[in-house]
């Protein structure tokens, strides 16, 4: 007899969604977490005014059925994000302002990103989302990064400095870091590039109000104390023929079964008795988290809206590839969002504070003039130095791993089930991913006790 059914190792939403399923169906449940709160990669900051701002995971776009099924299940609401006027793109100390799909690009430069974004649309058409490895041309597609892909298929500066902005800004990480199977997996995983990118009609549409945060912090209240344990990190998992026991800070739970919702990174770490599948070790080995530190610099009004700005900016010279309007619902504060990503995030990590913070502020100032140099607060989170997370947005495939190790990602082993935003087919990590695989591995593990 074992303490309960099923432990959860993990309480983000990957792991809350999974027990909340598992408890639905009658199961026993412990959901052990490392911190001392729930909501792993979302999490909420206030600025001194008391305004909330999210300090990771953020948006929701119409697409993400999911969590937004979810969020009203849970009672929250959602608000648009600010998106009315022009964007502004600076670009070898040029600053373009527009209104047009041109993302503020020369004529030859739009022209050229357009036809790289139609390439990468036709190929990511031919990935399967399912088993992106037995893809038609996988082994090419997964031999090459996509850095390579790119240097091949333009000579043209200003579009490779787009994608050099672009690809940090949705992986956190550089061209060169991913495989090519891997950004058209992602990107078909989510639909389409333009609704990777897009605010209106895209990922960016929506935010909770208060905080996504939220979602996990209700999952949880919901589930009750008894069933949520905080505070204690999971060292290790054995298992054998009549259970599975997983040893965490406050001591070890046997169960049935284990669902393991951290990324594979974190997930590698763990001591598994029997040591796990060679091919899965392997896995956990090639799938690093991307590097990001988020950061809010608020003003006292969103004073780019009386210029007519939306508050998007693209800066393929600076570090903040990418800036958006985060400011309340009521407006009654500005607050604009950025972040240092992938190679300028791993710079900026060694910086202090302060010297992010003028570093941030003198980009923000470039882009929507001398009103941005007089910030009233800022607040940032180095997601590279979360003992818990080590990285986001969250793991990412190089060259060759998808077609050597990708079926390793989701396969149990065993009575160990996986899920996290990682191990998602629909919005691969997103928080709709992850509350897509916290129910993917529910039902794995409910098809395993009741069989
Ligand atoms: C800065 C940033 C911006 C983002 N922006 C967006 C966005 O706008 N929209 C979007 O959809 N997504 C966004 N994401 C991604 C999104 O937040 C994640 O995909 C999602 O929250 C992942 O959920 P998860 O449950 O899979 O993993 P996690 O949230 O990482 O949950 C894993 C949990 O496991 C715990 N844990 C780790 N190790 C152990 C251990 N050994 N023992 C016990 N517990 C452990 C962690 O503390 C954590 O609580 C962003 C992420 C970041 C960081």
């Amino acid at each position: 007899m074992t303490d309960v059914d099923v432990v959860v190792v993990g309480a983000g939403l990957a792991g809350l969604t999974a027990a909340r399923r598992l408890r639905a169906a009658g199961r026993s449940v412990r959901v052990v977490e490392a911190r001392d709160r729930v909501a792993g990669r979302t999490l909420g900051g206030t600025l001194t005014n008391g305004v909330p701002v999210e300090l990771g995971g953020q948006w929701i776009g119409t697409t993400q059925t999911e969590v937004l099924a979810l969020v009203a299940e849970l009672g929250l609401t959602t608000f648009p994000t600010y998106d009315t006027g022009d964007a502004v793109t600076l670009y070898r100390g040029t600053r373009t302002r527009y209104g047009d799909e041109t993302f503020g690009l020369s004529e030859t430069g739009a022209v050229e990103v357009g036809r790289l974004r139609a390439e990468l649309a036709a190929l990511a058409e031919t990935v399967s989302l399912s088993t992106p490895w037995t893809s038609q041309a996988a082994a090419d597609l997964d031999r090459r990064t996509l850095d390579e892909w790119l240097r091949a298929n333009t000579a043209d500066a200003e579009a490779l400095a787009f994608w050099n902005a672009v690809v940090p800004a949705l992986f956190s990480a550089e061209p060169a870091e991913l495989s090519l199977l891997h950004f058209l997996f992602y990107v078909k995983s989510a639909g389409t590039l333009d609704i990777l990118v897009g605010v209106t009609g895209g990922a960016q549409e929506l935010r909770v109000v208060g905080g996504t945060h939220q979602i996990s912090e209700r999952l949880a209240a919901e589930l009750g104390d008894d069933v949520v344990t905080l505070g204690a990190p999971v060292f290790g998992i054995a298992q054998d023929a009549d259970e599975v026991r997983v040893t965490c800070a406050s001591g070890t739970i046997t169960a049935e079964r284990v669902i393991v919702a951290i990324p594979p990174a974190l997930a590698g770490r763990l001591r598994y008795e029997p040591a796990l599948p060679a091919a899965r070790d392997g896995l956990t080995q090639q799938m690093p988290m991307g590097s990001v530190i988020k950061i809010q610099v608020a003003y006292p009004a969103p004073f780019w809206r009386t210029t007519g700005l939306s508050g998007f900016a693209f800066n393929l010279d600076g570090a903040l590839s990418v800036t958006l309007d985060n400011s309340p619902p009521d407006g009654s504060c500005g607050v604009l969002v950025g972040f240092f990503e992938g190679a300028h995030a791993r710079t900026a990590g060694s910086w202090s504070v302060d010297k992010r913070k003028a570093a941030a502020v003198a980009e923000l100032t470039e882009l929507f003039g001398p009103a941005a140099a007089e910030p009233s607060d800022y607040v940032e989170r180095n997601w590279m130095a979360e003992e818990y997370t080590r990285g986001c947005y969250g793991g990412r495939l190089g060259a060759g791993v998808w077609t050597q190790y990708g079926a390793a990602l989701s396969e149990p082993v065993g009575r160990i089930h996986w899920a996290g935003a990682e191990t998602a087919t629909v919005w691969n990590g997103y928080m709709d991913g992850a509350v897509r695989s916290g129910d993917r591995a529910a039902t794995e593990v409910l098809t395993c006790l009741d069989s």
